[in-house]
């Protein structure tokens, strides 16, 4: 038994956990609560940011108590979040102006779609990528505040005021926690806001967006103490936060150039740490903030977003009900021995990398009177391993490093058969931890780190441990075939229909 702990919040897009870990990284107790998803519109995803908040408070009640421990047992507390997410509220209230806009939401394209016509012909899109390292697109932040600014009566006036605060949910929470209003350079670098080079906000991409700098907050390092939460666990310091795949490379203890690990949430991110070097892709990766600790300076990264892997399953669950929980998707596709010759492509909200093809939609193809759910089921599976295969490839092409193996977390690894498929078609291994929760762990290891619970990254790297070992199975030349008949889906998906 440890005498202290640290204590992470992991606001994911399906649920908010709070995980207490020991100086092992054990987890020691966990609470976990469902978000309700909200879809007013085709294209549009929100979240309560209230319920968020409300299910904060009651998970980490439930982790300390599942833990066994006391609330002075916890050290520090680590937070980490569904990046991109955009909350807007009111300073004085406390109170949301609009939901939570989630990052899968595409209702802000048109949006998107004005400024890239770019109508006085004054902004230099080059500079756009050159400072942010991300492409003009409704995922980031900064056009969700725009729609809000345009669509919400008073924004602009309660801004004007500098009664208005913007957040991503790590800000959202820690000033509910804390009173502060600061995030860290992970999250920060999300937004199309912040300039990678200098770590602050850009007041040229400002201008661009229309967007008062007296909403954003103060943008931090991931690891130092931003405040004392005084409401839940009152007197402990948050001292680590991480955008969620930046928290999951932290977590698998990827700290040095070269190393990846891929995540299978709701859904798929592989991140290539790139070390202190800004790398811009040639192929539809994108370039992220790693990490930053304190005053040391910021490791970056390259990479691969997929918009739809685990939210697939659940589409077949809720909109399709061929299965009835998430899990029992293994085996209903392992009843069957292969996928019976369809291909699914889930482009549910376009495609992100290294496509980014706004346009693109959800084909299933290959049909016949043989396929059944089954197939269906595995073809979904294969989708989110043929995706991953696209963003790796695009990796070992800019980097020039071809990964030798693949370390991977998130709620979809529980899965074998997709695990295995994922093998057999990057040809590489497929590697777990013991501890698969990384994206808490590694706000975890955040907040531990700036209040010396941990000493170094060193420590950190002595705690990763591998627990399972999926190797390739498939011939190359079976390898590729299955690959060109999946591109060929990928392009009925780009050009679904030609007007
Ligand atoms: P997030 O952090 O994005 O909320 P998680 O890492 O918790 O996501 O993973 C949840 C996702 O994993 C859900 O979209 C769910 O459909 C999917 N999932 C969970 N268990 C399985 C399984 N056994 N097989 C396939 N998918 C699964």
């Amino acid at each position: 038994m440890s005498d202290s702990y640290v204590l992470a919040i992991d606001n994911g897009t399906t649920s908010t956990r709070a995980i207490v870990f020991d100086r092992m990284g054990n987890k020691c107790g966990t609470g976990q609560l469902e978000t309700t998803q909200i879809f007013p519109h085709s294209g549009w995803v929100e979240h309560d940011p209230q319920e968020i908040w409300a299910n904060t408070k009651k998970v980490i009640e439930f982790a300390v108590e599942d833990a066994g421990v006391k609330p002075e047992q916890i050290r520090a507390i680590g937070i980490t979040n569904q990046r991109e997410t955009t909350v807007i509220w009111d300073k004085e209230t406390g109170l949301p102006l609009y939901n939570a806009i989630v990052w899968q939401d595409t209702r802000t394209q048109q949006l998107v779609d004005r400024l890239a016509a770019n109508a006085d012909g004054s902004f230099d899109f080059n500079k756009l990528k050159e400072k942010t390292g991300l492409p003009l697109a409704s995922y980031f932040s900064a056009t969700k505040i725009m729609w809000i600014f345009e669509n919400v009566p008073h924004a602009r006036k309660l801004a004007a005021h500098n009664k208005l605060a913007f957040g991503t949910i790590d800000s959202w929470l820690l000033w509910n926690l804390t009173g502060v209003h600061a995030t860290d350079v992970t999250n920060a670098s999300r937004t199309l806001l912040m300039n990678l080079h200098t770590l602050e906000w850009d007041a040229e991409l400002l201008r661009f967006f229309d967007i008062p700098q007296e909403i954003l907050p103060e943008i931090k390092s991931s690891s130092e103490i931003y405040g004392i939460s005084q409401e839940v666990l009152p007197g402990v310091p948050v001292s680590g936060i991480l955008g969620d795949q930046q928290a999951a490379t932290f977590g698998q203890a990827a700290f040095s150039s070269g190393e990846a690990k891929n995540t299978y949430g709701t859904g798929n991110f592989l991140i290539f740490n790139t070390g202190h070097d800004i790398v811009h892709s040639r192929n539809g990766l994108l370039t992220t903030v790693a990490y930053k600790l304190g005053e040391q300076p910021p490791n970056y990264a390259l990479e691969g977003s997929i918009a739809v892997t685990g939210s697939l399953i659940q589409w077949l669950r809720d909109n399709l009900g061929i299965i009835s929980s998430a899990s029992e998707i293994e085996e209903l596709a392992a009843s069957v021995e292969d996928n019976g010759g369809a291909y699914f492509v889930p482009a549910f909200s376009g495609l992100f990398a290294p496509h980014w093809r706004p346009d693109a939609r959800g084909v299933i193809v290959g049909l016949t009177r043989y396929v059944n759910k089954a197939h269906i089921a595995r073809a979904a599976l294969e989708a989110v391993a043929f995706q991953t295969r696209e963003v790796l490839d695009a990796t070992n092409a800019d980097t020039g490093l071809p990964l030798k193996e693949v370390r991977v977390d998130g709620g979809m690894i529980a899965n074998n058969l997709l695990m295995q498929f994922q093998a057999d078609i990057l040809g590489v291994p497929v590697v777990r931890p013991v501890i698969a929760e990384t994206t808490a762990l590694g706000a975890a290891y955040a907040a531990g780190l700036a209040v010396g619970y941990w000493q170094s990254t060193d420590e950190l790297r002595s705690l990763w441990q591998e627990q399972s070992r999926w190797e390739p199975r498939f011939s190359e030349e079976e390898r590729s075939r299955r690959l060109r008949v999946w591109n060929k889906a990928v392009e009925k998906s780009l050009n679904w229909v030609d007007i």
